[in-house]
């Protein structure tokens, strides 16, 4: 009804969209992307958020741990460094990605990367505490999460993935990735594109977290939302597809695979 068509994104859109260093670039120029995720209770969102940020996509990546839980919040970062020794504690990022594993703490998160005043990617935990229009933002919800944020059930997103995910970009000014067997990312604008790279080995705990922070760090390199959404679930669906060789498949595996993707994406192949 006056809706533009859904697209599909091809390998030459991605490898056009796909931020490549160029000779005057260094670390800063490349963005920052920070990850506010995990808690005691989910020490492994941060992990898997975080190997989805650190795929050498940015510059640097930031990890800022959640409050409230002492001593297991110092574990979750210890654990952070020591699995990635190149993410840093400090400094001003591009984009943030928050949610994933936070518990009770993600409304604080939220508040925290809003006030910074960059894109950020809504994930999860965050996910129950949007409550009003986020531009230039991306949301991360799988249809029950979509569903909860629209007090729908979620048969009802699963029969009409298509319409709820633009009136949830409308409600809410910003880009929404809905996941699921194929992923649709809808703008406010109406637009939607629709990614068919993964494959279902990637319903397994934790893929969503490595999603959100690949997401971020597209962000944080400079991609508008659309094109960050977009370009991140059709990497890491293909990246799922490859790892997993007509196998099972874990979250860990994915994140590893996304820079051969990259390498592939930009040969052509
Ligand atoms: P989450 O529920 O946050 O862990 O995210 C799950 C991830 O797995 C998303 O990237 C989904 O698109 C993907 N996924 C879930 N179920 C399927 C499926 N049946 N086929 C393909 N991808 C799936
Ligand atoms: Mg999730």
């Amino acid at each position: 009804l006056g809706e533009p068509a859904v697209e599909a994104l091809q390998p030459a859109d991605v490898r056009a969209l796909l931020p490549r260093p160029g000779d005057a670039d260094h670390k800063y120029t490349r963005g920052v992307v920070g990850v506010r995720a995990g808690s005691g209770t989910y020490p492994g969102a941060a992990l898997l958020a975080v190997a989805g940020a650190n795929t050498g996509l940015v510059g640097m990546v930031r990890y800022v741990p959640s409050t409230g839980s002492g001593q297991a919040d110092d574990k979750v970062a210890d654990s952070v460094r020591s699995a990635h020794p190149e993410v840093v504690g400090e400094g001003r990022v591009q984009a943030w990605v928050v949610g994933p594993g936070g518990g009770g703490d993600a409304p604080r998160m939220l508040g925290e990367a809003r006030a910074d005043g960059v894109p950020v990617v809504v994930d999860a935990d965050a996910l129950r505490h949007v409550d009003g229009p986020l531009p230039g933002c991306v949301l991360t919800p799988h249809a029950g999460e979509l569903a909860a944020m629209l007090g729908v059930d979620r048969e009802e997103v699963e029969a009409a993935p298509l319409e709820h995910a633009r009136e949830a970009a409308r409600r809410w000014d910003c880009v929404v990735l809905l996941k699921g067997h194929h992923t649709l990312v809808a703008a406010p604008d109406g637009r939607v594109r629709v990614t068919t790279t993964g494959v279902p080995w990637l319903a397994t705990a934790g893929a969503g977290d490595v999603l959100s922070g690949l997401v971020g760090a597209l962000l944080a390199g400079g991609l508008e939302p659309y094109d960050a959404a977009s370009v991140g679930s059709w990497l890491h669906g293909a990246a799922a597809t490859e790892a997993a060789g007509g196998g099972p498949l874990t979250a860990s595996r994915v994140a590893v695979q996304i820079p051969q993707v990259i390498r592939e994406t930009f040969a052509g192949l």
